[in-house]
């Protein structure tokens, strides 16, 4: 049955990065079988200039009825003036809680290619292939009590770290169940030998993973794993953690391949539906301009066909016509280094399409 996927292309550099994945996607559909209806909505600056909500009800009733969400960038300087809740970043936070994405999926993946590009040396990172799998929902970003309040004379700020069994659960079965397609290892991180919400995180974490037998599941205290991550970063399988151990283990993760135009990333909900969306922001200060790489948007579209529409072969090919594009020799300006030919945004989405054949 063909399956509905709602493109919002947002802000900045991300109508440009769209453009390229419905590009990608519908020479898929030509050539390759992929059977999907695409339509289109508004989300952030662009919905807000339209009907001055970030996240208009429309949007968000077309995102619950598709099969998965492309999503471009959102947010820019005009709106920063804004109040805060009305941001166009609140509309994709919006969107995210409105579909029960619990399941950040941040794949740290370097192409050969660009191991220059790492900040690391090139023995340390070249064909790193590593997953992080951070809960989203959860967690100290959301627990309850929360403020700012006056104690003893003196402002006092606090946050909840809080985490029921069953939220560990299911994304410990989520990382367990992505690690069986993959090397499967998963790394649990935590601060059990500091934090008690962290000392059940971990005896829940080991009783899912029995479940698992074929799963080698290791611990790591939060500090430790930063470390490693900079140390050793391809000893790593799946990784998983909490929100906020997540935000920051991820990025830093990020930062191991180079270049933010590279990486995508997925979040899921606990039937397959998927938000897709490069980790990079609109990009104000090149937009309008062919500069934008469209590669982390289109290896979005990579996980979409390999979480929510099942389809391997099809995710395969488009990750294999990505490497293929970078063999040729083709940059993007943010990845370009001497000897490589320079390609902007349609050039680059032209090459990957033509790639796909191979
Ligand atoms: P950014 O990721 O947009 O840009 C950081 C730097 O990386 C810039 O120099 C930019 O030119 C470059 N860059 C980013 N993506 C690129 C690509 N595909 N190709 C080439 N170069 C690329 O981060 P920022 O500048 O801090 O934020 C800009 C706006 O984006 C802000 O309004 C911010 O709130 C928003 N933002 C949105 C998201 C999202 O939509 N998920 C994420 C982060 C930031």
């Amino acid at each position: 049955m063909s399956k509905t996927v709602l493109i919002l292309p947002g802000d900045g550099i991300g109508p440009e990065i769209t453009a390229e994945a419905i590009k990608l996607l519908e020479a898929l559909r030509r050539d390759h079988g992929l059977d999907i209806t695409l339509e289109q909505g508004l989300l952030g600056g662009a919905a807000i200039e339209a009907t001055g909500e970030p996240l208009p009800a429309e949007t968000l009733a077309k995102a619950q009825a598709a099969d998965a969400v492309l999503m471009g960038a959102v947010g820019g300087p005009q709106w920063e003036a804004i109040e805060r809740s009305r941001r166009p970043e609140r509309g994709l936070l919006a969107l995210r809680s409105g579909l029960g994405l619990f399941a950040n999926l941040r794949p740290a993946l370097l192409y050969p290619q660009l191991a220059e590009a790492s900040s690391l040396r090139t023995d340390l990172v070249a064909g790193l292939d590593m997953l992080i799998v951070r809960e989203l929902t959860g967690g100290i970003y959301f627990g309850q009590p929360r403020g700012i309040e006056i104690r003893d004379g003196q402002r006092v700020g606090f946050n909840t770290m809080v985490y029921s069994e069953a939220e560990i659960e299911r994304i410990m079965r989520v990382a367990c169940e992505l690690a069986m397609k993959r090397q499967r290892r998963v790394c649990s991180v935590d601060k059990a030998n500091v934090l008690e919400v962290s000392e059940l995180w971990r005896e829940v974490a080991n009783r899912v993973a029995a479940d698992y037998p074929e799963i080698e599941l290791s611990h790591l205290y939060v500090d430790n794993a930063a470390m490693q991550l900079v140390r050793a970063p391809k000893q790593f399988d799946v990784m998983v953690t909490g929100n906020l151990f997540g935000d920051v283990l991820s990025d830093c993760a990020a930062m191991l391949t180079g270049s933010i135009g590279m990486l995508p990333s997925a979040s899921l909900d606990a039937h397959g539906k998927g938000l897709y969306e490069p980790i990079h922001g609109s990009a104000p200060d090149i937009a309008g301009q062919g500069k934008a790489n469209p590669l982390a948007m289109l290896l979005s579209v990579a996980m979409l066909l390999r979480y929510t529409f099942a389809d391997k072969a099809l995710a395969d090919r488009v990750e294999r016509a990505v490497g293929r594009v970078l063999d040729q020799g083709w940059r993007t300006a943010d990845i370009l280094s001497p000897g490589m030919r320079l390609a902007d945004t349609i050039t680059m989405g032209d090459a990957v399409v033509a790639a796909l054949a191979d």
